[in-house]
């Protein structure tokens, strides 16, 4: 495909997406403002990233650190006002480089990272948004942590590590009708006192928006199929 069709194919996809998030807004009573996409750009190169910010998005998920490392900093420099999620699981050796390039983390899931990321943020003077992962179908292989550790855990980044946390982020089991889950991050997070929800990717993310997500991580209905295995 020549570099213009598929920067045509991405903003089309773009202003899909957007659509969608619009009518969910709609059917379930809420302010479209209230809703955050997270361009999800893992996989794709730069030259495709950049029609993405042409047409005027701004927010953007990376689930590496180091593939994020490898192609922001020159597309921040160029393009004014990107705002960079981490939406993959942090390793707490990671956490300095994390910390210095992500505005937001989605993937705080266990003392270790919480006491990594407090370091940082304290050596660097720089406050990303945390966000904690809860691991809603207490899938083995799946970061997260336990919907009945939840609670406690919220508590020990709030009250042992001084961490401000945001919002909740989970991934329904990909075989599972999602809303259940949805539903109970919203839970989790409203006898908590959160008020952001990390939910729907490309596949459920009106129904993320109708159970109250305020950050729909979308990756393929914006940028086309990913060739390269790259999962959570
Ligand atoms: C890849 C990924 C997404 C986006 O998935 P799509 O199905 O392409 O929209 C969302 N969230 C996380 C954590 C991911 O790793």
């Amino acid at each position: 495909m020549s570099t213009q069709a598929k920067a045509q194919e991405v903003a089309s996809g773009l202003q899909a997406v957007r659509g969608e998030i619009l009518s969910a807004c709609r059917d379930a009573g809420r302010d479209s403002a209230a809703v955050t996409l997270v361009a999800v750009s893992k996989t794709f190169p730069a030259p495709e990233i950049v029609p993405v910010i042409a047409a005027g998005q701004r927010v953007f998920g990376e689930n590496r650190v180091q593939e994020a490392q490898g192609k922001w900093p020159a597309l921040c420099a160029a393009h004014p006002g990107i705002e960079l999620h981490l939406i993959g699981p942090l390793q707490s050796n990671k956490a300095r480089e994390a910390v210095a390039l992500f505005d937001v983390i989605h993937t705080v899931d266990r003392p270790k990272i919480a006491i990594a990321l407090a370091e940082e943020m304290a050596r660097q003077g720089r406050r990303p948004r945390l966000f904690v992962q809860v691991n809603t179908g207490a899938e083995p292989q799946k970061a997260g942590v336990l919907p009945e550790a939840a609670d406690a855990f919220i508590a020990e980044c709030r009250e042992q590590h001084g961490l401000e946390i945001f919002g909740l982020m989970c991934i329904p089991p990909a075989t599972e009708v999602p809303d259940p889950h949805f539903a109970l991050l919203a839970k989790i997070a409203a006898r908590n006192g959160v008020s952001g929800l990390s939910m729907g990717m490309s596949a459920d993310f009106p129904a993320a928006i109708r159970q109250g997500a305020t950050h729909v991580r979308v990756g393929s209905a914006i940028f086309g199929h990913r060739s390269l295995p790259n999962e959570a």
